[in-house]
């Protein structure tokens, strides 16, 4: 067997110079103070970049442009043709830059390279095609009314959309945010998190190159209580589209509150159950699909599958063997090396937050199964935490109720069906639920009675365009990727009409 290591994607990494200035205006410029934001590689403590950092004026200008971008018709009134044209041509250009753009999230936030391959550049690739392909297909309607009138309803464009968005998948939700939005002939404000800019202001390179006209689309980095405040409050936007944790989203409706009431769409955070049946036909091959719905990027997902609701007759079992695929399967690593499975956490404030975490855990007597530590790469700057399992859990300690967004397991014992949906409920998260049975029956009237947007039977996270992405509860209720998410982005107008 060959034991080189793969440096391939290190070669990229080492070759590359990325943009790192704001983009307002179909221009490249520094902030209007110059003033800078590091990003830092959480592998190793390397700065890669020092990215242009807005302030609240270089998030009016983008705005101001953004709206009188809207009313020139630029992009809002061109013919469809050219919109999906340009979409198309966009999606192309992500695919063919497919690379690149995975290294930069690597290299920014430690997702190892081989799940930005698989998931997110594809995933990124396929919703630009979509929306693109979308825009044709959603249509007013002109109901059957008075005999002396004609009704007709219209759907268009809000205007200026702000787009804010997280640092777990950098690349594929800004796209998840901007393809509805730019499909559906708005103007784009995009404001990416602190610590992952880059992939954002390279799509805004990508997009000028497809042919999108300048202004349309805006790339504005900075931080979270100065350049999304400023973009959430401006009276220029018409809709937040955020992604991002429930505090902040409470933030986004105070801010709508408080400037001009614009629509707010919020993707917010969640504690997921994985329930698992004690009638599972494979309960080995089940435990390794549950270890991967928990700690596919180390955990930083916000439908992570955090709570292991296990039937009590299998539950020691199913601790052995969920142990045992998880250290086999998911030992950090190098993100770069393409056989990695797990990459560090983000940052460092992130890191000693999840370890406080698990310290919390043993405190409050839950049983530590595997991990627990910042894992063997201690470097003091790398941000790595070993896959950790809790067993004995109860749903109402702290490590059950809040989301940790690490690689951080609870698994909880229950004894019936009824007893398990009452769980699963028993959380201030309704994003989504996974369910694990032979019995179809049990499975449908489960879903059922679940609180949440989302869920799987039999499988954990998978799905298509097809499938609206989003929660109840406190884990918001915006939808991503489906049509509802290009409608959410239009209004409709009433035009009637008095006939003679
Ligand atoms: P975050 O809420 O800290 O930040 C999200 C964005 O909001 C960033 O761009 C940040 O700069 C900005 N922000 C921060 N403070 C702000 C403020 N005061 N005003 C305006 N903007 C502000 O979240 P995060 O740590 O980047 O991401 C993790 C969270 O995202 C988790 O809770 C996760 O569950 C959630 N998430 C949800 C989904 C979903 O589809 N439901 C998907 C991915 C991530």
């Amino acid at each position: 067997m060959d034991t080189t290591p793969d440096r391939r994607w290190h070669r990229i990494a080492e070759a590359l110079r990325p943009e790192t200035r704001l983009l307002i205006d179909g221009q490249f410029r520094a902030a209007a103070d110059g003033e800078t934001l590091a990003s830092i590689n959480p592998a190793n403590g390397t700065v890669i970049a020092r990215v242009a950092c807005a302030n609240a004026a270089d998030i009016e200008t983008a705005c101001e442009v953004a709206a009188k971008r809207f009313r020139q018709g630029v992009w809002s009134r061109i013919a469809l043709r050219r919109r999906i044209d340009v979409l198309t041509r966009f999606s192309e250009l992500i695919a063919d830059n497919r690379e690149i753009l995975a290294v930069l999230d690597t290299m920014e936030m430690g997702k190892p390279i081989a799940e930005m391959c698989a998931i997110d550049v594809p995933g990124a690739v396929l919703t630009m095609r979509f929306m693109a392909e979308s825009i044709d297909k959603i249509a007013g309607s002109a109901p059957v009314t008075n005999p002396d009138a004609l009704h007709y309803i219209l759907r268009q464009p809000l205007g200026v959309v702000g787009c804010i968005t997280p640092w777990n998948y950098p690349l594929m939700m800004a796209v998840w945010k901007i393809a509805p939005a730019l499909a559906a002939g708005n103007s784009v404000v995009l404001k990416p998190a602190e610590d992952t800019s880059l992939s954002a202001l390279m799509l805004g390179r990508l997009f000028l190159e497809a042919g999108g006209p300048d202004g349309v689309f805006n790339v504005v980095p900075g931080r979270g209580a100065v350049a999304g405040q400023a973009l959430a409050r401006s009276m220029q936007v018409e809709k937040i589209a955020f992604t991002g944790s429930t505090a902040i989203g409470r933030q986004m409706y105070r801010y709508a509150a408080d400037s001009n009431l614009k629509a707010v769409s919020a993707e917010l955070g969640g504690k997921s159950p994985q329930i698992v049946l004690a009638d599972v036909e494979d309960l080995s091959s089940v435990a390794e699909k549950v270890a991967d719905g928990l700690f596919g990027n180390q955990g930083e997902v916000c439908s992570a599958g955090s709570r292991i609701l296990v039937e009590r007759s299998i539950h020691d079992e199913f601790c052995e063997l969920i142990a045992g695929h998880a250290s086999r399967k998911y030992r950090p690593g190098d993100p770069l090396d393409p056989s990695t499975t797990m990459g560090p956490l983000v940052n460092k404030v992130h890191q000693g937050r999840v370890l406080d975490y698990i310290d919390g855990a043993r405190k409050d007597g839950a049983t530590p199964v595997i991990g627990g530590h910042a894992g063997d790469r201690t470097a003091d700057e790398a941000c790595f935490v070993e896959p950790t399992l809790f067993a004995g859990v109860d749903n109402r300690m702290k490590i059950a109720q809040e989301e940790i967004f690490g690689p951080v397991g609870a698994i909880i014992p229950h004894d019936s069906p009824e007893d398990v949906v009452r769980i699963a409920n028993d959380s201030p998260y309704g994003l989504a639920a996974g369910i694990w049975t032979s019995n179809l029956g049990k499975a449908h009237r489960i879903a059922r009675d679940l609180e949440c947007g989302m869920v799987w039977i039999n499988g954990y996270m998978n799905g298509d365009m097809s499938q609206p992405w989003g929660g109840w509860k406190l884990s918001g209720h915006g939808r991503d990727k489906c049509l509802e998410a290009l409608i959410d982005n239009t209004q409709s107008k009433s035009v009637w009409v008095t006939l003679d």
